[in-house]
């Protein structure tokens, strides 16, 4: 049968997912498509190619920007940033990965998922690329100043400016010296400007065709309508014979590769990773079982391998991990921190480890828990910030692509099940021996810090830079030609009638139990949830940071019935996922916040009564004495500090600048941001009695938190009730009166910067409404989508050649800007400055504002998974809000007027004018 010159290849019922797979080949040109049905009203949409890099010049992450910027269709500059202006959709992005890149949308609404597929089709299709080459220059490189700048350029250095990026660089050109695999696909920032606009436009042509293009959709959508758009686009193209294999890879003689990362300082510990080849990516069995096993030997801190190095003081932390999402997989054992001077013992330590493993027999126990964990999380449908239907096509993709089973990347029941059936066989222990002892193919890549690395110098003839000014010059003249009216009409939008006249209620209930508060949400969760949130509002400013230390020795010390060896085993055979932190929630003023320390649970339903037992356990007997596993904690956390703010600057700017404006912000960034990094140094250095007195002072937190009636007990519909209500009568009672709200105040000048050691910088700049006396509305969606897609992003992002930038506006009146991986923090705040101006001058056009309130609905109306409906339920009741609260904002949002944003002008003057700002940057 044919639709829409599709035709029908195989179809199937997957019963694990609930869901039917159709499998389609488009007849004219061979365009596969998978349709996954499934309830999921939020569908997805995917376009992939299979794009197989020759060198490290990125061209492809490139293409994956530029061809988003203007089609034949849709003429505009930026039709992605006229998307997000203009839809309701829960996901909308581009990626490149090692060997194909991907255009997934999502959307809750049928129409929104077909304009989002036109616009993705002809970008892909017929991009602007050919007819402007400005776009290559903006989203490439180009000269400027003296220097180069562009925007994946930027973002790929920000990318090396983490040690991993550069370890798995060198790895990756010993492990496939004669495939792909060899070449850096976002780009190596050395390559990139050896990139040119010829060579990018024939990457285009060659891999963007419908012959090796591999379409999803997955969820409740218009099959006819879909498969009738696509067969409009795929029908303008003849069949390709091209097939793009990857050439395997066989192993290679073993090699030692020393390269530098860039360090404050050289005494600063060595990365070491020694990696093989392991299997190809349809081998799931096998790489399901080394998962395992990475899981049995360094998963926890007692696990064997970690522990025998670790005693030994070769390394801070060790890690062995499993690299799929390409072709063939394999394996690498890498040590964090490690001793540059005894790499030789650190190898031998491990080898000798396995070999007694092999030989002593794999730990029965431990396998079955690590076992019980992994297969948890496979079949875990909480997809975090992706969306499931996204996740799905991406999980099909991962061996479709191949020319595997696309069933295979989604259904993991039979292998598992498989694998079970081998824990009580010599299958583990074989192939711990096959991996790992009988492979002499280890490549080992050594990277050692260094205070200056060497950067590439391009160095270009006269004529070459006046060519390549003037390149630079017409791209901005390009930008700053504005985009027609006619043009802009091309996007399509949808009306505020599309859209429902309420966001989605969070359904949950609230009562009192034994002296506790219990939550009861209806989430959809075929798993058990539950958050227990302790109040520890009583905690001291200057202890906070005990309370961060504490939540992350829990669960990893021993308990009066589990030595410190048996817990970790216990944990994973009851919880698929545990984990404790504090949280700190806004208060009724600016001055104060709630603050819980909070233990976070997921496991099967039948589980739940064991897991609050073991919790309980945790809570009220852990053995406070261990200073060794304090002390590797510390170092371990010391040691990933070093690259964090870098690699995630927009979030520390924005928490220390925050710290001095409300006091829930100032609690986190104590907890959590740059003081807490700075402390955990100091902590580091202490000798065995002051940590001793630490564990003693934790251990006097935990008897004083964990009582019923500082509980907030937040549990899924899936929740045992009589098992929830054991645990709280379980707790002992404490009717001492507590504050409701902590009050913590963050001491510092209003501006600050503060070195890293990265090419690009980051911003965050704080205010709150409640300084100006002010009150949330919805109406601030309007103005917050108005300045990011528009002033934002064309003066920082385009002309600035920021990675990332954004103004935030929050209900609980917290006002942000911040930057990206920013090559000029200091012309960035100008830009935050001149907001209110621009907001000014923009409103007198009298702008349509349908598309702004349109793409701020997601914002409003979240999608949620069921962690999330916990989770904004939580912050709903600890904050005093409501269903009501979320409909009136809704409402605001809907009817917001030219008058409404104008009014807010002069919020963004006083903002700027008294904004706390914090710069990340290098030091010169
Ligand atoms: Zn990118």
């Amino acid at each position: 049968m044919n639709m829409h010159g599709f035709s029908v290849i195989r179809t199937r019922e997957l019963p694990e997912l609930s869901a039917k797979l159709i499998e389609y080949e488009h007849e004219k040109t061979g365009a596969k498509l998978c349709r996954l049905e499934t309830d999921d009203m939020n569908a997805a949409f995917s376009i992939a190619f299979k794009t197989i890099p020759s060198d490290s010049t990125g061209v492809f992450h490139i293409l994956e920007h530029s061809v988003l910027c203007g089609s034949d269709k849709y003429p505009v500059k930026e039709p992605f940033v006229e998307l997000l202006k203009t839809s309701v959709q829960t996901f909308l992005n581009a990626m490149t990965f090692a060997d194909k890149t991907v255009y997934p949308v999502s959307s809750r609404n049928g129409k929104d998922l077909l304009n989002l597929m036109d616009v993705y089709l002809d970008a892909v299709f017929n991009p602007a690329i050919y007819e402007h080459p400005e776009i290559f220059r903006q989203e490439g490189w180009r000269y400027e100043d003296g220097g180069l700048s562009g925007v994946v350029l930027n973002e790929m250095r920000g990318n090396y400016a983490s040690p991993g990026a550069v370890l798995s660089r060198e790895m990756n050109k010993l492990l496939f010296p004669n495939n792909c695999y060899r070449f850096v696909s976002g780009g190596d920032p050395d390559e990139i400007p050896n990139l040119t606009y010829e060579a990018f436009i024939a990457a285009h042509r060659k891999f963007y065709h419908p012959s090796n293009a591999y379409i999803t959709l997955v969820g409740r959508a218009d099959t006819d309508a879909a498969l009738k758009k696509l067969d409009g686009y795929l029908s303008a193209f003849d069949c390709r014979e091209d097939r793009f294999d990857i050439p395997v890879q066989e192993p290679t003689a073993p090699h030692s590769v020393t390269a530098y990362y860039e360090a404050e300082s050289e005494d600063d510990g060595a990365l070491v990773s020694f990696a093989s080849l392991l299997s190809t990516y349809d081998d799931r069995l096998k790489n399901y079982a080394v998962s395992v096993l990475a899981n049995y030997l360094t998963g926890d801190d007692d696990a064997p391998l970690k522990r025998a190095v670790l005693e030994k003081e070769l390394a801070q932390d060790l890690s062995v991990s499993i690299h799929d999402g390409i072709k063939q997989t394999w394996v690498s054992v890498d040590a964090m921190n490690a001793d540059a001077e005894r790499i030789d013992e650190l190898r031998s330590t491990i080898r000798e480890t396995l070999e007694s493993l092999v030989k002593d027999g794999i730990d029965r126990e431990r396998l079955a828990a690590c076992f019980s964990r992994y297969s948890f999380a496979m079949r875990d449908n909480e997809s975090g910030d992706m969306p499931q239907s996204v996740s799905f096509a991406l999980d099909m993709l991962d061996t479709w692509i191949y020319g595997g089973d696309p069933a295979d990347g989604i259904c993991v029941d039979h292998v598992l099940d498989e694998l079970a059936a081998r824990l009580d066989t010599w299958y583990f222990a074989k192939l711990l021996r096959e991996v790992f002892l009988d492979n002499d193919a280890f490549q080992t890549v050594v990277l050692l810090p260094s205070s200056e690395t060497e950067k590439k110098e391009f160095v270009f003839s006269n004529d070459e830079i006046a060519v390549l000014s003037s390149e630079t010059e017409s791209m901005y003249a390009w930008q700053e030609t504005p985009d027609t009216e006619d043009a802009l009409a091309t996007i399509p939008k949808l009306t505020l009638s599309d859209l429902a006249d309420k966001p989605e209620p969070l359904v949950y209930s609230v009562k009192n139990v034994n002296g506790a508060n219990m939550l009861t949400h209806v989430t959809g969760s075929k798993n058990a949830l539950v958050h227990a949130h302790f109040n520890a509002a009583d905690t001291e400013g200057g202890d906070l940071y005990k309370l961060s230390l504490m939540a992350r020795m829990l669960g990893s010390m021993g308990t009066k019935a589990h030595s410190r060896s048996k817990l970790p085993l216990s944990v994973k055979n009851t919880f698929g996922r545990l984990d404790f932190y504090p949280t700190a929630f806004p208060g009724k003023s600016a001055e104060g916040c709630k603050l819980m320390l909070t233990a976070a649970f997921a496991c099967l339903p039948e589980n739940v009564r064991n897991a609050f037992e073991l919790l309980r356990e945790i809570l009220l007997s852990t053995d406070w004495t261990d200073v060794s596993m304090l002390r590797d904690a510390l170092e371990q956390m010391e040691f990933g500090a070093r690259f964090a703010v870098a690699a995630d600057g927009s979030r520390y700017a924005m928490l220390r600048a925050g710290a001095r404006v409300t006091s829930y912000t100032a609690a986190n960034e104590l907890m959590g941001g740059i003081s807490f990094n700075e402390k955990v140094k100091e902590l580091a250095a202490y000798d065995d009695c002051a940590l001793t007195e630490l564990l003693a002072e934790m251990k006097a937190l935990a008897e004083r938190f964990f009582t019923r009636n500082r509980l907030t007990l937040s549990v899924s519909e899936t929740v045992c009730e009589d098992a929830a209500n054991g645990f709280i009568a379980s707790l002992p009672e404490n009717k001492e009166t507590l504050p409701e709200e902590g009050r913590y105040r963050f001491e510092g000048k209003p501006y600050e910067e503060i070195p890293i050691v990265s090419d690009v910088g980051f911003v965050g700049a704080a205010g709150s409404l409640e300084s100006m006396g002010m009150e949330y509305s919805g109406s601030m969606q309007v103005l917050a989508g108005i300045l990011n897609y528009t002033h934002l992003w064309s003066e920082i992002r385009l002309a600035g050649g920021a990675y990332g930038c954004g103004f935030y506006a929050g209900a609980n009146g917290d006002l942000f800007f911040h930057t990206f991986r920013d090559p000029d923090p200091e012309n960035s705040i100008g830009v935050f400055k001149g907001s209110g101006d621009f907001i000014r001058e923009y409103m007198k056009d009298r702008p349509e504002l349908t598309g702004y309130i349109l793409s701020s609905v997601s914002a409003m109306d979240p999608l949620r998974t069921p962690e999330g409906k916990l989770s904004s339920a939580e912050a709903r009741f600890f904050t005093g809000k409501t269903n009501t609260d979320a409909e009136l904002r809704y409402r605001e949002l809907l009817g917001t007027k030219n008058a409404d944003v104008l009014a807010l002008a002069p919020m963004l003057d006083f903002f700027a004018d008294k904004a706390a700002t914090v710069i990340l940057k290098r030091e010169y």
